[in-house]
């Protein structure tokens, strides 16, 4: 028996395993995960190591390989715990264990220190209230956010400043030099943000959010560690309920990790928890510098930190007692990650959770169908809260169908209703958000005049417009020819479905000529910080109407926004996906909750071709459980995530006809390893974009019930194609119940 080690593994050079052989006294007691001495290099030096496998034959000299030495039992052996995790990892999402422990293992790289700049405030309480009614009066409201700011905290990070409540350096310096506040600079090692601790604000749980702690904290206190799904609507009090579970943890002496998806990483949400947690919470996120990353990795492992809040990385945070894992808006994609090894939060969260003896929290005002399906089927505890806490009510929703409006003359993307309203909030000096939630290039295929959209007579998603007139499925690879003429209805009127931003932009300048319009997507977002610029500019009221992409809905609060138009919410329906439903429920669920955040009354107009639809229906009608008894049902019909689940394996190959081939002999093989159990493989088809760089893609997919099943699949299928040298040119990955289609 030899075990593959990986040596050193908290610096870069992590890039070999070594074999080592295991001596009999140690057989049947080590394993995956463990950290052991070996010998290592010429001196034979005693080196920390990692086992991160096993194998029966020896790939070396046999006269070379040494023997592990002994398990390290002195440290808490937290990198141990991480370890094993990459293993979980590896198994259940494929590619190599080097990919997965660079993945959970912070990786030291030597890094200058850097200046960080810090704002501080020079006035007292009363001066500054006297100035920022000041700057209210004058309606400077970048300088009055400063400010108001500063008065909450007095010490502020620039970046924070800057990226979250979207105030330019200009401004900073403004202030400045009317002595208001200094920009200083400090040389970090430590906490990004070093915060005077306030007094936390006082608050009494509503029924529901007293009725959620005290589940949750009822099962904790008698060790029994699971997982709650908290679906409570946006203002429910969700983040004071996970900050509450969070105290009583850390009380226990535990540290906690927060997964917030980092475009809803707010200024205001990160400032609630440093109110309670002061300097022992940490926030990571993408601007961090490696260094810096790796810095906050050392802080939470030596225990100077109890709370670690950040985007999907911040779940390998190496807390040496981890008691809780709490993940809000918990059906974001952005948990997946779109890098080998393609693995969801949500699920290797649970996986750590268990490993660890820590209990898991999920979040969302539109809980994911996974989560929900778990949660109605027991694994899952669900915790609901169905009030919002404060005054704020439910925007009000309009549906509006784009086919009427065209029989009534109106050839305009913006319907009757929505413009009346348009009108109405520009006289009333409130803002306006158009939002077009478009996602990828590959348009769909629909008549303007009754709404029918192509679809594939197997897979039941709608077929993907090619160039050249040809109409593909992306799960099993179908064609058909563009129809000339609408089948259900017989009008001309039928072709792919595409409008841009820019188109929108240009139509709304035309029909409203005085008012001030900004528009938000990849081009205009393309310099660097164009995105934070456009913000801030929304933000400072320096535009009547903001146009956008999805990019528009997430994680902002603009409380002067109380009128929100989706202007065709068919283009996130039809995707060729078979999230397209969800996706399109949970954007205009959003959509709409970003009208009226202030405390003026908001309203939404849904413009669609297809009214009838459920997912838009329940939408409008803001009733989830609706959508999901009929996401469900499709789901349960076509076999699809999670009733069953869904393999994808992409390959990809200079050489097409080489390509086509290896695809061949893959299906021919997992057909040939599945005949017994239960399994679906469906193409191989081209993908959406069928070719990169000159290297062509195909996908295959499989379905069945079973997720381990498909493990199984992956592992045969890994060796099969090291053993064959055909596979030598052909890349192979694995993406499980994948987010979106390849
Ligand atoms: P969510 O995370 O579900 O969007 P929040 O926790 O942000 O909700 O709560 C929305 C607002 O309501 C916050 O300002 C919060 O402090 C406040 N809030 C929540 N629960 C209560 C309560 N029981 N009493 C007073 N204010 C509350
Ligand atoms: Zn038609
Ligand atoms: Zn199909």
């Amino acid at each position: 028996m030899y075990a593959n080690v990986i040596v050193d593994i908290t610096h870069e050079k992590l890039d070999k395993i070594f074999q080592y052989r295991v001596p009999s006294r140690l057989e049947g007691e080590l394993s995956v995960g463990m950290e052991v001495m070996v010998p290592f290099g010429k001196g034979n030096r005693q080196t920390k190591g990692y086992v991160v496998g096993f194998s029966e034959i020896c790939d070396y000299d046999l006269s070379k390989v040494k023997e592990v030495g002994e398990i390290s039992r002195s440290s808490v052996a937290i990198e141990g715990k991480l370890v094993a995790l990459a293993a979980w990892m590896k198994e259940h999402y494929g590619g190599t264990m080097i990919q997965a422990l660079k993945t959970v293992l912070p990786i030291k790289q030597k890094e200058q220190a850097k200046m960080k700049k810090k704002v501080r405030l020079l006035l007292n309480e009363e001066e500054g209230r006297k100035k920022l009614d000041f700057y209210l009066n004058k309606n400077q409201r970048a300088r009055a956010r400063l400010l108001a700011a500063l008065l909450d905290e007095p010490v502020l990070d620039y970046e924070l400043i800057n990226k979250k409540l979207n105030i330019t350096l200009s401004v900073v310096r403004a202030l400045e030099e009317q002595g208001i506040l200094v920009l200083e600079s400090e040389q970090v090692f430590r906490n990004p943000v070093k915060q005077r601790t306030q007094e936390v604000k006082k608050i009494i749980f509503t029924e529901e959010q007293r009725k959620a702690i005290d589940i949750f904290w009822e099962d904790y206190r008698k060790k029994h560690y699971g997982t709650y799904l908290v679906h409570g609507v946006t203002g429910s009090g969700k983040t004071e309920v996970y900050i509450e579970m969070i105290r009583r943890v850390a009380e226990c002496g535990r540290q906690a990790i927060v997964l917030i998806p980092e475009i809803a990483l707010t200024f205001q949400t990160v400032m609630r928890f440093y109110r309670c947690f002061g300097d022992r919470v940490s926030i990571m996120n993408s601007r961090l510098s490696a260094g810096e990353r790796y810095d906050q990795m050392m802080r939470a492992k030596n225990g100077e930190v109890d709370v670690m809040i950040g985007p999907r990385s911040a779940l390998f945070t190496p807390f040496p007692n981890l008691g809780l894992i709490v993940i809000d808006e918990e059906h974001e994609g952005a948990y997946k990650s779109e890098q080998i090894p393609r693995y969801h939060a949500r699920e290797t969260a649970q996986a750590r959770a268990e490993m660890e003896g820590a209990s898991l929290v999920l979040g969302s005002a539109t809980p994911s169908l996974e989560s929900m399906y778990r949660a109605k089927s027991g694994e899952y505890r669900l915790l609901e809260l169905k009030n919002r806490s404060g005054q704020q009510t439910l925007a009000k929703v309009y549906t509006v169908n784009l086919c009427q409006e065209l029989k009534n003359g109106n050839r305009s993307i913006l319907s009757e209703k929505l413009q009346k309203l348009m009108e109405d909030r520009l006289q009333k000096k409130e803002q306006i958000m158009l939002f077009l939630n478009r996602r990828g290039y590959a348009g769909f295929v629909s008549c303007r005049g009754c709404g029918y959209v192509v679809k594939c007579p197997h897979c039941d998603v709608s077929l993907s417009f090619h160039r050249g007139g040809k109409m593909v499925c992306h799960y099993c690879g179908y064609e058909e020819r563009k129809p000339v003429i609408c089948p259900e209805c017989g009008s001309k009127h039928i072709g792919e479905f595409r409008a841009g931003t820019q188109q929108i932009e240009e139509i709304v300048k035309q029909r409203f000529p005085e008012a001030r319009v900004l528009r938000m997507d990849l081009d205009t977002t393309k310099e660097k910080n164009g995105h934070e610029k456009i913000l801030a500019a929304f933000a400072n009221e320096e535009a009547d109407i903001l146009v956008g992409t999805q990019m528009i809905v997430k994680g902002h609060d603009f409380p002067n926004v109380t009128l929100v138009g989706v202007l065709a919410a068919d283009m996130s329906l039809y995707s060729d996906d078979y999230r397209a439903g969800e996706r399109t429920f949970q954007l205009l669920t959003q959509a709409e909750g970003r009208a009226g955040r202030g405390t003026k009354e908001g309203e939404a107009v849904i413009q669609t071709y297809s009214p009838e639809h459920y997912a838009i229906t329940t939408a409008a009608a803001q009733d989830y459980e609706a959508f999901y008894r009929e996401e469900i049902r499709y789901r349960e019909l076509m076999g699809y995530p999670p009733v069953e689940n869904l393999l994808a394996v992409l390959a990809s190959c200079k050489d097409e006809a080489h390509l086509e081939k290896g695809c061949a002999y893959l299906k021919e093989y997992i057909l040939r390893i599945c005949k017994r159990e239960e399994v679906d493989v469906i193409g191989p088809a081209a993908p959406g974009i069928g070719k990169i760089n000159d290297i062509y893609r195909k996908v295959l997919y499989l379905k069945t019930e079973r997720y381990d099943t498909l493990v199984k699949i992956k592992n045969r299928l890994e060796q099969y194609i090291e053993l064959n040298s055909g596979f030598n040119t052909i890349r192979i990955q694995f993406d499980f119940n994948p987010m979106n289609v390849f």
